[in-house]
Formats: structure tokens, sequence, C-alpha cells
């Protein structure tokens, strides 16, 4: 990153780490946030704008299969790659800011970001993506971990405490929860554990079709995994049952701190940012209006952080099956246009869940098809994933085909 000529702008210091404006005559779309989201835009306009990434971490995770961590020690390196070797394997394509988001000024034109050396300078753009995800308990995401070094040191720990415990508590019953406890059931030194999911409700996986609960609770029972329904974890559990290591798996967290300042009421009471049916940031709950003006025309905001009018499931499959929507809208805005392209009123359901190293189920809208061999797929996508992050364009461009494809079947069962 090459910090060098200043340019007049307000405080706190304005530098130059990206060329800007660019000599190409091209826009500069800013994406703060280089996992999938971010990714997943930013590799959809680099041909129309100039794209430069910013993330606070200097690395990808693939978090959906972090847990694996718990049993298998190598893992860690299948699902992390540095950011640096990405910008490398893509040659050009994009540019890699390693800082964390501060601000988003209230001139359209600015943002204020700590970079990786500290200092807090204001980075120009012409287009802002907002990517900036979602926040969960360690140790599936760490808050404050940022060096790959330092993230593959906490997932080995994950891994030894998993080894040591003899008495684990996995608290909470969603997808994570069920997840993990599946894993850890075929620890190698399982049968010298007692694994206790718990859950507060008296069903698993809610957050899909019913029968996913059916599956998921004869599955677990068979490996010897506790469930406690209609049980709340406390302090008090913790030390009656004696649970020497305890994992929670109570969902994600969202925050967006740095509209605070200027745009704060676009900010929803749990966190995400409200956009309206182009992606654009907005000030109106998407729920009661859809098509309310933007904040600004050139702020977007992408992923599992923003608040649509379908308030979708957030996960892979649907952050890709929405490139389709915001992309043409990003672009009508590099090119001086107003967007006119719409999210629909209503998504399909395209869920993986593993249980295990092998099994699991696909849900796709209300049908659960649970079988042996069908988790092992998100395993493999891991692989898929650190190939993309490490250059393989194609694997991403077939993967976008692929799910654009299996979503357009399943909303004709609408
Ligand atoms: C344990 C687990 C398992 C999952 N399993 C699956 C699965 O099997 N299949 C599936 O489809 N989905 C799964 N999901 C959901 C999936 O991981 C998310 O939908 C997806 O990661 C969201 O992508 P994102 O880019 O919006 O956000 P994130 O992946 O959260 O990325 C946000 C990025 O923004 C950066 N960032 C945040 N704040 C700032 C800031 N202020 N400044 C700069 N950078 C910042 C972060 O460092 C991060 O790189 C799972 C989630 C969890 C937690």
């Amino acid at each position: 990153m090459g910090c060098s000529n200043t340019t007049p702008s307000s405080s706190p210091t304005a530098v130059t780490v990206y060329p800007y404006p660019h000599q190409n005559g091209k826009k500069t779309v800013v994406v703060v946030g280089y996992s999938i989201a971010g990714y997943t835009i930013g590799e959809a306009v680099w041909d129309d704008g100039n794209v430069v990434f910013i993330d606070a971490r200097d690395h990808f995770e693939y978090v959906p299969t972090n847990i694996k961590s718990s049993v298998d020690q190598g893992w860690k390196d299948k699902i992390t790659v540095t950011y640096a070797e990405s910008e490398q394997g893509y040659n050009g394509k994009f540019k890699f800011v390693q800082g964390s988001l501060l601000n988003v000024n209230g001139d359209g034109k600015t943002i204020e970001v700590q970079l990786a050396d500290k200092r807090k300078v204001n980075l120009p753009y012409d287009v802002l993506v907002l990517a900036t995800g979602f926040k969960y308990e360690s140790p599936i995401k760490t808050e404050g971990v940022v060096t790959i070094t330092d993230r593959k040191a906490k997932l080995d720990e994950f891994h030894n405490q998993v080894k040591a415990a003899k008495n684990i508590a996995v608290v909470g019953g969603g997808i994570v929860g069920v997840e993990l406890a599946g894993e850890i059931a075929f620890h190698p030194q399982a049968s010298e554990k007692k694994i206790n999911l718990i859950v507060r409700g008296d069903k698993l996986l809610k957050q899909v079709h019913s029968s996913a609960h059916e599956h998921a609770d004869k599955f677990l029972k068979e490996k010897n995994v506790n469930i406690h329904y209609n049980t709340t974890y406390t302090e008090a559990l913790k030390k009656k049952e004696g649970y020497d290591l305890v994992l929670v798996c109570d969902g994600q967290r969202y925050q967006a701190p740095y509209l605070k300042k200027s745009f704060g009421s676009s900010v929803a009471k749990n966190g995400q940012i409200w956009v309206n049916d182009y992606f654009q940031v907005t000030a109106v709950d998407p729920a009661t209006n859809g098509k309310s003006a933007a904040v600004k025309d050139n702020i977007f905001a992408f992923g599992d952080i923003c608040r649509t009018s379908m308030n979708e499931v957030k996960n892979i499959p649907s952050i890709k099956f929405l490139r389709q929507f915001i992309a043409p809208n990003v672009k009508a805005v590099i090119n001086g246009q107003a967007p006119t392209t719409s999210i629909p009123k209503k998504i399909p359901v395209f869920v993986a869940i593993s249980i295990g190293p092998t099994y699991g189920m696909y849900v796709q809208n209300d049908s659960v098809y649970a079988a042996e061999g069908n988790g092992s797929g998100k395993f493999s996508f891991s692989e898929d994933y650190i190939k993309i992050w490490k250059g393989a364009h194609d694997v991403a461009k077939g993967q976008q085909a692929y799910l654009e494809s299996t979503y357009a079947d399943l909303a004709k069962q609408f």
C-alpha cells in the first residue's frame, strides 16, 4: 500500500493510498468489506470502474466451515488466504487497502478510514458499497483479530479447547449451533466427551422449514448429543452442569457505527443498514417503502449488513442471487444514470446445512432433502472459495451461473 502525495480535503488527513482520480478515466468504486458480498459486487463491476477493496483484516476466511477447526487442526490453512495474495492473483483487477472504516462522511465523496499503520485518513470514492457483514461470538469470529497469524492462533486455541474439554455446552439451536454440535460429535475423542446442545425453544433450525428440525434432532441424538430444549443458558446452569467449555452460537450481530455521524437514521434497530429496492442506502425502513429516496445516489450497501424490503435469509446463495440486481445499479451510477433494476418481491430459500463431515440437508423453499453426503458439499466449497480469492475468477463465474439458474428454478415454485 503506497501513501504519497497529499490532496486537499477535510480533516483528519487526506492522502493518496490509491490513484484518484484514475488516469484511465474510469470512476472509483470503493467496496468496504472484501468478503463474500464485497467480492460479489466488486467482480461484477471491475471492468466498468476502478475497484478498491477496503477491509479491516489482512485476510479472507471462509467462515461457513470454520467450525471444522474444532476437530481438524490443519483446517485453518484450508479456509484462509491473505488479501495480498488475492490482489496478486487478480493481477491489477482491483486494489486492496487494509483499514477500518470509521465514518462515511456526509459529503457523499469521502470516507474516514483508519489504515493498518493507525493513521486516520479521508479516502475518496465515486461510488461506495458498504459490505461489512456481521459480527459473531468467538471463536466463530474474533473481534479485533485482524492478522492471519493471530486468527490462526485463535483457531488453534479453539481446537485445543475442544480437544481438552470433557463436558461441552454448545449454546443455540440455529444453523451454527447444530452444525458445531454435529462436528464435535465426530471428534476422534467424542466418546470421552459429553456434548450438550442448549436450545431456548422447542425446535432446532427455526430459520428453515420445520421438517429440518426432525432430521437434525434424530441425527444428533443418534450421535449421543444431549439436546436440552426450552433451556436458557446461564452461568448458574454452567456451574450446576459442570460445563468445562461453552461455545455460544446465538446468532449474527450487526453494527454500522460508521454511519452514526452523517447517516444515523439509515441504521435499523438490529444494526443493519436500510437499503431501497436498488440497494442504495436510505433513511426509510424498506418494509414500509422499498422505493424511498437514497441518502446519496452513490452509496450502496450489500450482503448481510443490508436490510432489504424482502428481509431475506442471509447466506451466500442469496448474496450471489442478488448480484444481478445490485450490479446494474452500481454500473448505472458509475455512468451518471439513475438505478432502475429493482429487487423481486420474494426470494427463494436455498440453504445447505452440514451435521458432521458428510451428513446434511439441502433446504429448498419448503422442501428438505436430508441424506448422508448432503453435508460434504459445504466443505468442498471451502476449497473453491480459497481458489476464488487466489484469483480463480472462472470458478466464481461458474458458481454464479449455477446459483442464478437454481434460484430461477426455485422461484417458479412461488
Ligand atoms: C458459522 C457460520 C456458518 C455459516 N454457514 C453458511 C453456509 O453454510 N452457507 C451459506 O451460504 N452461508 C453461511 N453462513 C452465512 C455467511 O457466512 C454470510 O452470509 C456471509 O459471510 C456474508 O457475507 P458478507 O460479505 O456480507 O459479510 P462477512 O462475511 O461478515 O464479511 C464482512 C467483511 O467486512 C469487513 N469489515 C467489517 N467491518 C468493517 C469496517 N468497519 N471496516 C473495514 N472492514 C470491515 C470484515 O473484516 C469482513 O471481511 C454462515 C455464517 C456463520 C457465522
